[in-house]
């Protein structure tokens, strides 16, 4: 598959991942294909079944054994590596990772206008307490990231991802430690957030209430549609 060829905005072919441990190998990814275009996505899976493998992938973060992984027309680690993956992490793909590893010191503000900053752009504050706001978030951008709930704390990462307005948003269980109401707001802005863009909810039980283009199942690295 070339880069042009993939007729999405994400393109997997054959993607390829193990761990080596003490304990021996897992396959994480056991030949993965898939094409993702625009449209909201869920992928279910029990634990271990390979999603954050699958979303660290797509991010750019895990790099495969084997495999072709297209994003945004480019072949990740063939055309884009280096600084390109940098800035597609800083300007297309909007990842949530299931544990937001951030300094305890940080100020929240700064942890969610981070990807805004490395980009250098001028109006970050009024993007994130726009973003922040929209999440409810807002009441807590003074404060440090380590004086955080883990439920607030996924409330960060996530306007993290959205505050760069990404075209490929990645979310890992972004719900697992929401509140009922914090769970309704941000399946509010993430189903409203735009029809031109890639979304994929990665997460135990598909989540209720959400009228998702396409679910797919995972099983021992494998994906499927289900
Ligand atoms: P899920 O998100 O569905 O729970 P993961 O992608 O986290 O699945 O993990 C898939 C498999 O890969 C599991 O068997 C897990 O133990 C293994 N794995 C994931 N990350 C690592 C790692 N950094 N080192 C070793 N094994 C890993
Ligand atoms: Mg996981």
């Amino acid at each position: 598959m070339l880069a042009t060829g993939c007729g999405g905005l994400v393109c997997l072919d054959g993607v390829y991942k193990e761990y080596s441990s003490r304990v021996g190998a897992s396959v994480a990814l056991d030949g993965v294909s898939a094409v993702f275009q625009t449209g909201l996505y869920m992928v279910v899976g029990p634990n271990g079944s390979g999603k954050s493998t699958l979303l660290r992938v797509i991010a750019g973060v895990t790099r495969p054994d084997r495999g072709r992984v297209v994003v945004d027309g480019r072949e990740l680690w063939v055309d884009c590596s280096g600084d390109c993956l940098a800035s597609l992490r800083r300007r297309v793909v909007g990842y949530v990772p299931q544990t937001l590893l951030l300094p305890a010191t940080m100020r929240v503000m700064d942890a969610i206008a981070l990807p805004l900053l490395l980009d250098g752009v001028e109006d970050w504050a009024d993007r994130v307490e726009e973003v922040a706001g929209l999440l409810g978030a807002d009441r807590f951008l003074g404060r440090k990231v380590g004086e955080l709930s883990v439920g607030q704390r996924q409330l960060v990462a996530i306007a993290r991802a959205l505050v760069i307005n990404p075209r490929i948003l990645l979310l890992d269980e972004p719900l697992s430690h929401l509140d009922k109401d914090a769970m309704e707001t941000v399946l509010d802005v993430i189903t409203g957030f735009g029809k031109e863009k890639l979304i994929i909810i990665a997460d135990t039980e598909k989540v209720r209430g959400v009228d998702f283009d396409s679910v797919y199942c995972m099983a021992k690295g494998r994906l499927k549609p289900c």
